[in-house]
């Protein structure tokens, strides 16, 4: 199958394309390519020598939208239209980030806690892959700019530990801007990749890369063996970074300039000013034995002894992780042949001799560790660039399967490009209480309404025995094998009832098809998006009027006059945005009701009816 390029501007096919290789990171992102001449991967630098762009978005009041150094301006002075770590929320529900709810300055909407949260700027709402793909976006203008040609094909990278809904949602957020996903790579093997490891076809090896961001701490355990990356372990922080780096010395400093803790909390610019010259420090450590600094017309020193003393019981964290993970992958130190340093912390010399000691070898640093993930995510485009040749078909899915969910979505079981063979499940549950049988319709495509897809394949499943709506849990599996046919599974797990089905997914359909309904996603992928959260605020609503009607209806002694009133108000409205509103006035509508209704449904929470909220619906 012959390689085809895309070119999202004229809409045009073209050939002899760059891919660029993209590490979306949680507080800085880059992009990488193989350099033309040299064939050398290096990061795409601005005229300012900067490669790295603030994972920042900031929404002015006129509706701006400004990515990168300029949004970082503004993460203390508008804490509430600048959004920071949206690679956090990727894939998440509110349920899975609770937790670490007072981490985020703005707002992540929190009702309805079982589906993806939202992210709300003023009257707007925002999925985790519209941020992304505004920060993607802004990677790909940049790339435009420095390359002065079109970019529209990439490798993006994300953590090992990212499950199937992650990777879908970073999928979505490139093709959202205007990028053609050639594949998802794991983070720590495309650092491997930048310092060649794995490039060979004999050679296998364990390697752990230790990976010290901005906000997060993953250390991962690979083995490589014939060319091939399996992970044998991930382990690490979520939430420790570089920036607790900074607030321990900002805490520091705010003792030795006789600040209270209360004081530099209230006051932003202080706090605001505190910080940059934290970070000054930290980085500033990072090649010298002491920092000398004026504060208040008066010097003061820090030195490197001092910053070590803070940090450590936090390196100590990291590096009890690492055991963590060589016990998971039962490996015993002296069994990982290399050791590889990624993220901007680790330019932290305490953290590298650290990580060096426990290991007991010298450490992978000779690369910049905060682009050493681009770079590798560049030389994976290179090996896809290379090898499209016929490889397309062979080992690889070349289109999306998935199955059709409410309102006619599409939900992608396994996305295209995944290496056959391929087993992918998901489970589902009822719409309608005693519903005794589920209609699975089986798709193929990549846009997010089925009608625009191909249909493979539809049964149904019966005998579902009586059970309020949302309680059965049909698991639908889906498993391309090796010759490439697609079975098809239902099983009720409450009953056992079970039904399936085999399709040949590139029955009938030419290469040419192929590339027209990729070219189809890509020029569609704006509208589809809107599509897709409309319907998705419609179902939500939908579900929601459902429900508390039922709910009205049920407990209708327990609501005061005044409380019915009210919430039959705030239903009707939904109920009219539902056919003619936007998805942010229907989102809107939905917590108004929320609002209403959380208070009393909290006293009569009713398990058929909190079940019955959760949960996708086929
Ligand atoms: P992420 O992978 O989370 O997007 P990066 O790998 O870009 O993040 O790392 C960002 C972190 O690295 C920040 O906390 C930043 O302060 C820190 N950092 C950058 N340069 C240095 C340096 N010279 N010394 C110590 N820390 C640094
Ligand atoms: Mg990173």
């Amino acid at each position: 199958m012959a390689k085809i390029g895309i070119n999202i501007a004229t809409g045009s096919l073209q050939q002899q394309e760059m891919i660029v290789g993209i590490d979306l990171g949680t507080t800085n992102s880059l992009v990488a390519i193989i350099h033309p001449e040299s064939k050398k991967p290096v990061v795409l630098k601005e005229f300012d020598g900067n490669a790295l762009v603030p994972s920042v978005i900031h929404f002015g009041e006129a509706g701006t939208v400004t990515v990168g150094d300029e949004a970082r301006q503004y993460l203390i002075s508008e804490p509430h239209n600048t959004i920071f770590s949206a690679k956090r929320l990727m894939g998440k529900s509110y349920n899975d980030v609770r937790d670490h709810a007072s981490y985020f300055t703005y707002k992540v909407i929190d009702d309805n806690t079982e589906s993806l949260v939202k992210v709300q700027v003023g009257d707007r709402f925002y999925s985790p892959i519209e941020l992304s793909s505004l920060i993607l976006k802004e990677l790909k203008k940049r790339a435009e700019h420095i390359l002065k040609t079109q970019v529209t094909k990439a490798v993006i990278t994300v953590p090992a530990y990212f499950n199937d809904a992650q990777r879908q949602a970073t999928r979505d957020a490139g093709k959202l801007a205007g990028l053609d996903v050639l594949r998802i790579v794991n983070e720590p093997t495309a650092a491997s990749l930048a310092y060649g490891l794995g490039m060979s076809k004999e050679e296998t090896k364990t390697v752990a890369v230790y990976d010290l961001g901005g906000g997060t701490f993953d250390i991962s355990i690979l083995r490589i063996t014939n060319g091939i990356f399996e992970v044998l372990s991930t382990n690490g922080d979520t939430y420790l970074g570089g920036d607790d780096f900074d607030h321990l010395l900002i805490r520091h400093l705010a003792e030795k300039f006789g600040y209270t803790a209360s004081a530099i909390m209230s006051d932003k610019s202080l706090f605001s000013h505190l910080r940059q010259v934290a970070e000054k420090i930290k980085k500033e450590l990072s090649e010298k034995d002491e920092f000398t600094g004026i504060w208040m017309e008066k010097v003061f020193k820090v030195s490197r002894k001092t910053f070590e003393d803070l940090i450590q019981p936090l390196v100590d964290k990291t590096i009890q992780c690492c055991k963590n993970a060589l016990a998971d992958a039962q490996l015993d130190i002296s069994q990982i042949d290399e050791v590889i340093m990624v993220g901007g912390s680790t330019r932290t010399p305490f953290v590298k001799a650290s990580v060096s000691k426990f290991f007991n070898k010298p450490v992978h640093d000779a690369l910049n560790p905060d682009e050493v993930v681009a770079l590798g995510a560049a030389v994976q485009a290179d090996i896809l660039a290379g090898n499209n040749k016929d490889f397309l078909l062979l080992d690889i899915t070349p289109l999306s399967l998935g199955i059709e969910t409410m309102g006619g979505l599409m939900d992608v079981l396994i996305p295209r490009n995944s290496k056959i063979p391929a087993k992918a499940g998901r489970q589902y549950t009822t719409q309608k209480d005693g519903q005794s049988g589920m209609r699975i319709s089986v798709y193929q495509g990549e846009r997010d309404l089925v009608r625009d897809n191909r249909k493979l394949a539809g049964f149904t499943l019966s005998g579902i025995p009586a059970m309020p709506a949302g309680l059965p849990k049909v698991e639908i599996s889906f498993l391309v094998n090796a010759d490439g046919i697609l079975v098809v599974k239902a099983k009720e797990l409450r009953s056992g009832i079970e039904q399936s089905v085999e399709v040949k997914p590139q029955y009938g359909l030419t290469d040419e098809q192929v590339e027209k309904m990729l070219l189809d996603s890509i020029t569609h992928a704006k509208e589809d998006m809107h599509t897709r959260a409309l319907v998705e605020a419609q179902t939500e609503a939908k579900i929601l009027l459902d429900t508390t009607h039922q709910f009205i209806d049920k407990n209708r002694s327990f609501l005061s006059a005044g409380e019915r009133e009210q919430t039959l108000g705030a239903m009707n409205l939904l109920q009219k945005l539902v056919d003619t509103g936007s998805k942010d006035e229907i989102q809107t509508a939905i917590e108004q009701l929320n609002e209403i209704s959380r208070p009393y449904a909290e006293r009569l929470m009713d398990h058929a009816i909190s079940t019955a909220m959760k949960g996708k619906k086929v």
